[in-house]
């Protein structure tokens, strides 16, 4: 099923027994997204799922997920964005670092509300990629072009954080 980025938010996740902060962002009910977080960190603990800097703060049986803030957007790009946003001022963040992927490598941060008028203008021509959150020409070999990129295949894996 195609996640609804209108449901997005960012979110953090914390526990009595450390200071660091893991902050996250997901289109799920909070509720969840935390059973995710500690169903992977079981399987992981099994050697069944790849680590996640999460399992710091997961590894505890306190731990809470909180709301840091709704954020209505279009594209897995912004939603990504914006956590990078939140990890940039959130002391002790344990997953500080991650890199959010565009369509030529490079990490951008953009205007959410020109973001979104340039989106309503441009989707009357182009074929939105919500994955990415790029416009491509809506030529069929074009889409397929774009979808076969690294960019994409590399973002369309980290989907299954967030849904
Ligand atoms: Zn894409």
């Amino acid at each position: 099923m195609a996640p609804n980025f209108r449901n997005s938010k960012i979110y953090r996740l914390v526990s009595d027994f450390t200071n660091l902060i893991y902050i996250g962002s997901t289109v799920q009910e909070l509720r969840k997204r935390y059973f995710n977080h500690r169903a992977h960190f079981k399987k992981w603990i099994r050697g069944h799922y790849d680590y996640c800097s999460a399992y710091q703060i997961v590894m505890f049986s306190d731990f809470r997920i909180e709301l840091v803030e709704a954020y209505p957007c279009m594209s897995l790009h912004e939603l990504h964005t914006r956590e990078q946003y939140w990890k940039d001022r959130t002391h002790h963040c344990c997953n500080k670092n991650d890199a959010i992927l565009t369509e030529n490598g490079i990490l951008r941060r953009k205007n959410h509300r020109r973001m979104f008028q340039r989106n309503q203008y441009h989707e009357k021509k182009n074929h939105f990629c919500d994955i990415c959150g790029v416009y491509i020409n809506s030529q069929p070999s074009r889409i397929t072009r774009h979808e076969i990129t690294d960019t994409h295949q590399a973002n369309l894996r980290i989907m299954n954080q967030i849904i």
